[in-house]
């Protein structure tokens, strides 16, 4: 850009000899204008976020008394959020239930836990209008910890890009739901990578990747200070890279924001951007 200025003022000092120089300048401007418009087309997709509407889907009515009763029991982020918004995040629920194949290893299927699973997904993604987490259609569900093959050791979960999957130990999930103020919830974890990954490879999420931007840029400060012992409120395993940083940070915004907003308050706001969310109204976490 600055040598297109330098290019307009050199113009201008020199005075347009002829209509051909500022036909020139005109052309070199338009170019600009054209070629930043595609770049930022390239990397954050249309500009104008088109969401899929929950009325597109069709959706078997039948289970909705079912996920209003797992979810009072067992869901506080549910059973905090407003008459109106406890409606809309049933429906998501509902969507993320017909949209993802929930297979079962090495046990029965239980329609009660792919709600709690289906719940985590809708927690997280309740801010952004592209909330079907697309690039994963598969949600492996072991019982406990299980073998990983591709890691060559046990694991509570984990996201597979190729494959499409994500993959969860039921005993681990539940246990992150129980204590819902520790920091430690596998569901939001893994949730988090998928959303992620999902963002970037799908492209639909402008705001998502925009303001992930700059999250990554406290995010990196605040992994300097963990690897020098000069921060302990995130666990060690934050500063493992980025992406690992990106899920634990998830996981105590939702679980433990106050501490979080006190401890780290710019990456606690470039968080509330990013999932256009703000878990320290929790009747209504959309007031940003
Ligand atoms: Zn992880």
């Amino acid at each position: 850009m600055k040598i297109v200025f330098q290019l307009i003022w050199l113009k201008i000092d020199e005075g347009f000899s002829n209509l051909e120089n500022f036909l020139a300048v005109v052309f070199v401007i338009g170019a600009y204008v054209v070629l930043s418009l595609l770049f930022r087309r390239l990397m954050y997709g249309p500009i104008q976020e088109k969401a899929i509407s929950v009325k597109n889907y069709v959706i078997p009515s039948k289970n909705r008394t079912q996920i209003e009763g797992v979810l009072s029991k067992y869901f506080p982020y549910y059973l905090a959020l407003d008459t109106g918004l406890k409606k809309s995040f049933i429906l998501r629920v509902e969507v993320f239930l017909e949209i993802k194949q929930f297979i079962p290893r090495h046990m029965n299927g239980n329609a009660d836990i792919n709600i709690l699973i289906a719940a985590s997904a809708a927690q997280l993604s309740f801010g952004l209008k592209n909330f079907e987490i697309l690039h994963f259609d598969k949600i492996l569900i072991y019982p406990d910890s299980y073998f990983s093959s591709i890691r060559e050791q046990y694991h509570q979960g984990e996201v597979n890009v190729k494959m499409k999957l994500i993959i969860l130990s039921v005993k681990s999930f539940l246990l992150g739901i129980q204590d819902a103020n520790d920091g430690i919830n596998l569901g939001l974890h893994e949730f988090a990578h998928a959303l992620n990954i999902d963002a970037f490879i799908t492209r639909r999420s402008l705001f998502f990747t925009k303001f992930y931007k700059e999250w990554q840029f406290f995010a990196e400060l605040e992994m300097e200070k963990i690897n020098a012992g000069q921060s302990n409120f995130l666990r060690k395993y934050a500063s493992t890279n980025l992406q690992e940083m990106f899920a634990v940070c998830t996981e105590n915004f939702f679980e433990r924001p106050a501490q979080f907003k006190e401890a780290m308050p710019e990456l606690y706001q470039s968080m509330v951007m990013v999932y256009r969310q703000n878990p320290l109204n929790p009747k209504n976490p959309l007031q940003l």
